[in-house]
């Protein structure tokens, strides 16, 4: 290995280190889905907000447990949405989620009881103890009480409960704005248009600009330009005006003739932070500072590569941007032996599923070459194994990581 190529780890550590946490906005609950919440949440407020009947049936009262065989005078009737009541005597008629009359301590569900005297009086049918089918106030959010965490990726059933509790807007991470910048004059953007001899289609402007988002980020430009430094500069300029703090660009990073990114910001008196990481695929991966703070990914070309470089670099740097504490691989087994050289950490397009017994397993899957995209499609988990090792057997564990850092499926399918 080569001086100049860092270890994975080091290398992260410097992307870390070179992220800031950014600012925070306020977000309406209807348009918070995965955001990411920038302070914890303390109630206002006890939840349920009042006393109120777990079932339909007779609020009553008593200094003790009441005996099947006990009559009582029904003295009122009380449904959900009624106000306060004050009970003077005997049985109230209660509907489910109806607040409890003041004095009145437990319910008999319905079925338990017997109406007598033409409604005018009821019959138990089981005892019932005190605080039976209620649900007090407060029992299930005190006031006070701390509801949800800081980092909390926002999900619909954090805006339940943010909706049961009256709060309606939330302070969330701002979400870091990226640019998306690609190289090459092999690259056709339009589908409609031919492709001529030696061109292909862009499918990582395509990529990135569809998983950026679901990584927490906003797309602020995106834009292709041919191997000419002086484009790729006026590019990055209005990738900049469009207020990017992260700029991931895609080729033009390793050793070739027109491989012009790491010249391009020299000039730019961007500060080059490493160029050559030991992982497979995209060992040429570049990572620079830019003036104002700016980050650049400078992801090498290949598809693949430019899959592993969003998610094991920028997603770890957006992670510190939005307040999330780093991720932690899932040890899953697997389901055939592996091998590889040693020296490289591998990414590796990968699917879990569960075999035959129902266990969790994953699956390294055929076709590794960096330039093969449908393997990628087929991916539901990347399977990650350290530069150290070189062969696993059937079975030994391996670090998984989702799709994305905000994306863990659990396959449910058996394997065919
Ligand atoms: P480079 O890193 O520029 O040498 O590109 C490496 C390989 O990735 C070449 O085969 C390129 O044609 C291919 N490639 C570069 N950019 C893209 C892109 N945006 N979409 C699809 N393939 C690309
Ligand atoms: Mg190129």
């Amino acid at each position: 290995m080569s001086q100049d190529t860092l270890a994975y780890e080091q290398a992260l550590r410097i992307v870390l280190d070179a992220s800031a946490r950014r600012g925070t906005e306020e977000c309406s609950i209807a348009t918070c889905l995965g955001r990411v919440l920038a302070t914890p949440i303390v109630s206002a407020v006890d939840l349920p907000p009042f006393d109120n009947s777990a079932m339909d049936g007779f609020a009553l009262r008593g200094a003790s447990t009441l005996h099947a065989g006990t009559e009582l005078d029904v003295e009122g009737e009380q449904a959900a949405g009624d106000g306060i009541r004050h009970a003077q005597y005997g049985a109230w008629e209660i509907m489910t989620g109806a607040r409890m009359p003041d004095g009145l301590d437990r319910v008999i569900p319905v079925e338990q009881t017997e109406r007598l005297a033409s409604g005018a009086r009821v019959r138990l049918l089981a005892d019932v103890a005190s605080g039976q089918n209620v649900r007090t106030a407060g029992s299930d959010v005190a006031r006070g009480e701390n509801v949800l965490d800081a980092g909390t990726v926002l999900q619909p059933q954090h805006v339940m409960l943010l909706a049961a509790l009256g709060v309606a807007k939330v302070p969330v991470a701002e979400r870091p704005r990226v640019a998306v910048l690609c190289t090459g004059r092999e690259l056709v953007d339009d589908p409609s248009q031919t492709l001529a001899s030696g061109q292909i289609r862009n499918s990582n402007g395509p990529f990135l600009a569809a998983r950026l988002p679901l990584a927490g980020a906003e797309v602020v430009h995106v834009e292709t330009v041919g191997d000419d430094a002086v484009a790729f500069e006026s590019a990055l300029h209005r990738a900049l005006n469009a207020g990017a703090k992260i700029i991931v660009t895609s080729g033009a990073v390793s050793m070739g003739r027109y491989d012009f990114v790491p010249q391009a910001l020299e000039r730019l008196g961007a500060k080059t932070l490493f160029h050559k990481v030991a992982i497979r695929p995209g060992k040429p991966l570049l990572f620079a500072q830019l003036p104002n703070n700016v980050l650049l990914f400078g992801l090498p070309g290949n598809p693949i590569a430019v899959a592993v470089g969003l998610r094991f670099f920028v997603e770890p740097a957006l992670r510190v941007m939005l307040g999330i504490p780093s991720e932690t691989p899932r040890r899953i087994p697997l389901s055939k032996a592996y091998s590889k050289k040693p020296r490289l950490r591998f990414h590796l397009k990968s699917r879990m599923h569960i075999d035959a017994e129902g266990r969790l397993a994953v699956e390294v899957l055929d076709g590794q070459e960096s330039y093969r995209i449908r393997p990628l499609a087929d991916a539901n988990a990347w399977a990650v194994v350290p530069a150290d090792v070189d062969a696993l057997l059937a079975g030994a564990l391996v670090d998984v990581y989702g799709v994305g850092h905000f994306e863990f499926p659990l396959p449910y399918e058996a394997t065919p």
